[in-house]
């Protein structure tokens, strides 16, 4: 039973908040007292919700190795894992007639594979954007070329120039990848009108929804649609299922084809000396001993998330994006970055700055006097963040020659506040209380910067993270031997 008791079919938005385990974790900041834990970073990864780890819980006496065992546990734990594949594909609306769902450890796995399957040559494109994070774009990278269709003066997507270049390269573009959410603006993507784009230039769309899928609903739509997403690739970590998971939908018949990019157990039907006969998807791609337990947990998350329902999350998200924008715009000395006219097309991503003070700065203090956990830099997509910034070509020469030389004290970058479904005003008003502590410079520590990272911490301020989670190891006979031979 879930500490509300309601993780199960009458879960409501209400209660999200209690259910993420955690919430009222309180931490130390400088000075030496604790605060609630304000927790601002769901872009990189969320925290877990209690109904998650229960299923995880409940699985784990019946847990076994899946697909080979003979036994009951194996059978079971076979039938869950199965399931769970397509429990997320029916969450991002993929016809299970015709697609398949590959469970691996992330989004960039995913995005990997997909990259290392379509048997790409070097002089096939593919069409991805500026505004890309790392993972989807440098896979590309080492299989074709790779364009970057360019952002408009108001900040998204240039789709004239994503139809261009469909046009100038017709017959040659195989894929183009594009977020579902940018991880920088949380601005979404029209993920069907590119779609219809890209299939009428004889294109397969792929859409990163690493940044939506825990956020929007998603609708593959039906495969001869033409607004279909061909492939799409999505994080647990992000879905409140930090068990270490991700996934990548598409069609059976593509992955049918052809060998899988990692061989092993579990990729094979029949193996003799000379010869293998592959699985059929979705285990042909999924070698070696699944995550099991990453599965139930991401089955799970899916499903709460479902019982909440993805238009109550992204109605909330956006009524706490109104609130955030509202205080933030009214403030003097922040920067805000990308567009703002409508913020119902973002996703609760809020990148900014704090004018003259180093966004590592920030940050830092932020989480040091605040208790508010942020990320700040350039967030995997070094390119357009340093566009959004101004950084001119030869200031970028310059500073990646410092970075280069271990010096990333001038790093440009920004600070990011992102926000899941189960935050409140109370932790905008924290963040934003300490903005203007920030901005009127009324704070306590004295940071210091390591100039070979970049990040600043307060003097003073080293908290005693063993008396959190212990990770304390008896010393190794090796390190004992190499001790003694020191000595
Ligand atoms: N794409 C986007 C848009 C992301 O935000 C991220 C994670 N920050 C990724 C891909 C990569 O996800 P993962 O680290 O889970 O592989």
């Amino acid at each position: 039973m879930s500490k509300s008791g309601q993780s199960g079919p009458g879960m409501t938005l209400e209660h999200l908040r209690e259910e993420i385990v955690g919430i009222d974790a309180e931490v130390p900041i400088l000075g030496g007292e604790h605060r609630r834990y304000v927790f601002l970073d769901n872009a990189a990864s969320t925290p877990a919700l209690r109904g998650v780890l229960q299923a995880v819980e409940q699985f784990l006496p019946w847990y076994s190795g899946v697909h080979r065992g003979t036994g009951f546990k194996s059978l079971l734990s076979t039938e869950v894992f199965d399931a769970a594949h397509d429990t997320v594909g029916r969450f991002v609306g993929a016809d299970l007639r015709t697609n398949t769902v590959i469970f691996l450890k992330n989004t960039t796995e995913a995005i990997n594979k997909l990259a290392n399957r379509t048997r790409l040559r070097r002089d096939d494109l593919v069409l991805t954007s500026v505004m890309e994070h790392h993972s989807n774009d440098l896979p590309w990278r080492r299989h074709a070329t790779v364009h970057h269709v360019g952002v408009t003066h108001d900040g998204r997507l240039d789709l004239s120039a994503l139809q261009r270049l469909l046009r100038d390269h017709a017959g040659r573009v195989k894929i183009v990848a594009i977020h579902g959410a940018s991880n920088i603006t949380g601005l979404c993507a029209p993920i069907h009108e590119i779609a219809e784009l890209v299939h009428r230039a004889g294109a397969l769309l792929f859409v990163d929804a690493a940044q939506l899928a825990a956020h929007r609903s998603i609708d593959m739509l039906p495969d001869d649609d033409p607004g279909h997403l061909d492939f799409l690739a999505l994080s647990a970590h992000k879905m409140y299922a930090p068990f270490g998971t991700g996934a990548l939908v598409g069609p059976r018949a593509f992955f049918e084809d052809g060998e899988p990019d990692v061989v092993g157990g579990g990729v094979v039907e029949i193996v003799t000396l000379e010869d293998a006969v592959w699985n059929r998807p979705p285990q042909k791609e999924e070698a070696g001993s699944p995550n099991v337990l990453g599965g139930v947990a991401l089955a799970a998350a899916v499903r709460i998330l479902r019982t909440v329902g993805m238009e109550t999350i992204a109605n909330h998200e956006h009524h706490l994006m109104e609130y955030a924008y509202g205080k933030l715009l009214a403030m003097r000395g922040i920067t805000l970055y990308g567009p703002l006219e409508n913020l119902a097309e973002k996703v609760g991503v809020i990148p900014f700055n704090v004018t003259d003070v180093h966004h590592a700065l920030t940050a830092a203090i932020m989480g040091t006097e605040g208790g508010i956990g942020v990320r700040n830099g350039c967030f995997c997509a070094h390119p357009y963040v340093k566009e959004l910034l101004g950084v001119g070509p030869e200031e970028d020469r310059i500073l990646t020659s410092e970075v280069l030389a271990g010096n990333k004290s001038r790093l440009p970058g920004m600070v990011r506040a992102s926000l899941g479904c189960y935050n409140n005003e109370t932790d905008v008003d924290a963040m934003v209380e300490m903005l203007e502590r920030i901005v009127r410079r009324d704070y306590d520590g004295r940071y210091v910067q390591n100039t070979a990272t970049g990040a600043f911490h307060a003097e003073g301020f080293a908290p005693d993270f063993r008396a959190y989670v212990p990770f304390d190891e008896p010393t190794t006979p090796a390190e004992s031997r190499m001790a003694s031979e020191a000595s």
